[in-house]
């Protein structure tokens, strides 16, 4: 009688366990097509663009200065911020790095402007350029064009001041620090067409401007 019993409750669990797995694995199905929806929509309704994969020739050119914020220039940071957020929403699934900055070069155009995330605010930040640097900031480096690096521990700066022009064609300046610092030297190495794996292609772990 016991052991019918307990059969009876192991029979029990089983289903439970198995109607519990349904239940979760459906859960995850509909909270995936969500995401696949939303993901589209946003897609559809702003200007997504492509990025460049290393070893695309452009990723190793020197961008132009911007001597006229215009709307061409406006237009590509809307979009740039567009293709950051975009990107961030998918490794937001897909990683578990998020991605923080993104440079002109990247989606094709050899401007000198780049698109950051910092401290919660994405900056468009036109003609930036580092006044100075001091200390050593380890981190990972990753890159949305290079996938070579991808975990790998970099030692850049963990202090830059940065000046930069805004879409408000005002100069402005940027102190920035360690996890801060190392993203803006890699979105400014970018538009020197400077790649992370360079560091590394050397033989070391330490970018020059952290030496
Ligand atoms: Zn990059």
């Amino acid at each position: 009688m016991e052991c019918r019993c307990q059969l009876q409750m192991m029979e029990s669990n089983f289903l439970f366990n198995k109607r519990s797995f349904l239940i979760v694995g459906l859960h995850i199905a509909v909270v995936a097509v969500g995401i696949g929806a939303y993901l589209g929509f946003y897609r559809k309704n702003n200007n997504v663009l492509r990025i460049v994969q290393h070893p695309d020739p452009i990723l190793r050119q020197i961008s132009n200065r911007i001597d006229h914020i215009d709307n061409h220039i406006i237009s590509l940071s809307n979009d740039m911020i567009a293709t950051l957020r975009y990107r961030t929403m998918i490794d937001l699934v897909m990683k578990s790095s998020l991605p923080r900055g993104l440079a002109a070069p990247q989606v094709g155009i050899l401007e000198r402007l780049i698109v950051c995330g910092v401290n919660g605010v994405i900056k468009v930040m036109i003609n930036p350029e580092i006044l100075a640097r001091e200390g050593v900031y380890s981190g990972k480096d990753d890159c949305m064009s290079v996938h070579d690096g991808d975990n790998k521990i970099l030692k850049r700066s963990a202090y830059v001041k940065v000046k930069y022009k805004g879409l408000d064609n005002r100069e402005k300046i940027l102190i920035a620090r360690n996890r801060n610092a190392a993203l803006l030297e890699h979105e400014i190495d970018h538009l020197n067409g400077v790649l992370n794996i360079d560091y590394w292609a050397e033989g070391y772990a330490l970018s020059p401007a952290a030496k």
